[in-house]
């Protein structure tokens, strides 16, 4: 059995109430007094809508792994609708600011520049504490480093409040979620929550320029679609991104965060490099599987809904690999469609596996190729 709560407010959530017969799980809520609320049955999110509300109003309660747990302003990030969790772009950095004030000691922020319209484009720093080295190579102090970079179209608000979900949960709920922890004390994450920062007030793809900066970059650029601009890197931003990138040669691997809306796959990630690609198709596997055992509906398991593919001219993700020789993978992903029972808990959920699966790969990745380097040694 395992409690969850974080304050007297809260709900207790007893898990792992199973009856042995079945694949049914029963989670027991009470109230902060420990007053029995409801006892909630079901198989993993196949939990009735109506029930959480009622219960969790519009806050505490969500569901990862087909169990239920509670953390207070976290479902707020699950259940609003994008639009109002992000009004304009001061909400998203107001979101992340209130984690620089409230863990100082791992998160930070830096100023990497303006866009035309003097919108900040910030950079949030999560860095656990070095290791103490004695008599060994200084990289052993060192955590597995990537960059994670969204918003590069100012519509997929997806991408965006997914990050939020996953940066909150790794501040703020660590040790109650599947690695997490492993995640906090092993990497650091350097994150771009708004590269187009413009594009997110307007609601539109691309910036006030009228430019897609996903088409904006060199590698190929004169085989791009769309509104790719005049010139190669003609756009603020898209130097700002590149600028970025050059602060941190010593990342791993970059993370750009889209959002598909209404394509007919679920699950959409993009790489060129051998080791990304098998990455990538790992993860879309596992999180198919998770599509298929936790959504609180029957999933047709004939349909197609996984789509693996290289970057396109003229965007971030191709340039970084193919121009420069770094890795990057792109991650789509799903809006609020009918193959998610129009639910934007499930749109959510599944965006938060997605992407803490591909960070939680990379890290045990790289942390596996240093052993396996050293062991011929
Ligand atoms: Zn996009």
């Amino acid at each position: 059995m395992t409690t969850q709560s974080t304050s007297d407010n809260d709900f207790l959530v007893y898990n792992d109430f199973f009856d042995g017969s079945n694949d049914d799980i029963h989670s027991m809520i009470l109230d902060g007094s420990n007053r029995y609320i409801q006892k909630v049955s079901g198989n993993g999110l196949n939990i009735d809508n109506s029930i959480l509300n009622s219960i969790a109003n519009n806050n505490s309660i969500y569901i990862e792994n087909g169990y239920l747990k509670n953390s207070p302003v976290l479902s707020n990030l699950y259940y609003f609708d994008e639009n109002h969790i992000i009004r304009s772009i001061n909400d998203v950095y107001d979101f992340f600011d209130k984690l620089v004030s409230e863990f100082p000691f791992y998160v930070n922020r830096v100023d990497r520049g303006v866009d035309a319209l003097g919108n900040h484009i910030y950079e949030y720093a999560f860095t656990p504490p070095p290791k103490r080295v004695q008599g060994v190579a200084i990289s052993y102090s060192l955590p597995t480093k990537i960059t994670i970079m969204a918003g590069i179209h100012g519509s997929e608000r997806a991408a965006i409040i997914n990050l939020m979900i996953f940066c909150y949960n790794l501040c703020h709920n660590p040790n109650g979620l599947e690695n997490y922890s492993k995640i906090r004390s092993s990497m650091q994450l350097i994150v771009v929550p708004a590269i187009n920062p413009s594009g997110v007030n307007s609601r539109n793809r691309v910036n006030s320029n009228g430019v897609d900066l996903n088409r904006n970059f060199p590698t190929e650029w004169s085989n791009a679609d769309g509104s790719k601009g005049d010139s190669p890197l003609s756009e603020l931003e898209s130097r700002i991104a590149l600028d970025i990138f050059n602060a941190h040669p010593d990342s791993l691997c970059n993370l750009s965060l889209h959002g598909h809306g209404l394509e007919k796959q679920l699950f959409w990630m993009g790489s060129h490099k051998e080791w990304t690609l098998r990455l990538s198709n790992k993860v879309l596997n596992e999180v198919l599987a998770f599509y298929h055992d936790q959504m609180p509906f029957d999933t047709d398991k004939s349909l197609t809904l996984n789509y693996l593919s290289n970057n396109t001219a003229g965007t971030l993700d191709r340039h970084l690999q193919i121009g420069l020789n770094k890795s990057s993978i792109l991650l789509e992903f799903s809006g609020v469609n009918e193959l998610l029972g129009n639910n934007i808990v499930c749109s959510r959920v599944l965006g938060e596996v997605m992407l803490k699966k591909t960070i939680f790969e990379i890290l045990e990745t790289h942390q596996q190729s240093l052993i396996l380097k050293s062991f011929t040694n």
